[in-house]
C-alpha cells in the first residue's frame, strides 16, 4: 500500500523529480488517488497533475502521452514496485526541502528532519 505523501526521486545527475500521492477527500475525483508533479519553485503549491493512481501504477493523463511526463511516470512505476526505494524517496523529499513529507510543513528538528515528519504526522504515518 503507497501511502500519501511527497517523494523526490534523485537521478544520478543530480536532478531531481518531486512528486505527490494524495487520496482526494472530495469533488469528482473523490475516493480517487491522483500523482501530482513539482512543476515549479513552491514546494507546498506548484503541483500539477500527472495521473491517476490504480493500486501501484500510474494511469497517465492522456494530455501527457508523448512527452517527458510519460518517462517520468515509467519511472514512477518502477520505484512504486519497489517499498524501499519509494520509501528512501520519501526520506530524500524531507532532506532535500527541509519539509514535513506528508504536510509540507518546515521541519525545524533536526529529529523530525532525520524521520521525514514533522511532529503532527510522525504518529499518523507510524
Ligand atoms: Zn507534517
Amino acid at each position: 500500500m503507497i501511502q500519501d505523501g511527497t517523494f523526490t526521486l534523485v537521478y544520478k545527475d543530480g536532478s531531481h523529480f518531486t512528486f505527490q500521492v494524495e487520496t482526494c477527500d472530495k469533488g469528482t475525483f473523490a475516493g480517487r488517488r491522483i500523482v501530482s508533479y513539482l512543476m515549479g519553485a513552491d514546494n507546498e503549491n506548484d503541483y500539477a497533475g500527472l495521473g491517476f493512481l490504480n493500486g501501484s501504477t500510474v494511469a497517465l493523463w492522456s494530455k501527457h502521452k508523448g512527452t517527458k511526463l510519460e518517462t517520468r511516470a515509467a519511472h514512477l512505476n518502477i520505484l512504486f514496485g519497489m517499498p524501499e526505494r519509494l520509501e528512501a524517496a520519501g526520506m530524500d523529499y524531507a532532506l532535500i526541502s527541509g519539509r514535513c513529507r506528508r504536510c509540507h510543513r518546515k521541519l525545524t528538528v533536526p529529529a523530525s528532519i532525520h524521520r521525514g515528519y514533522g511532529p503532527d504526522c510522525a504518529g499518523m504515518a507510524a
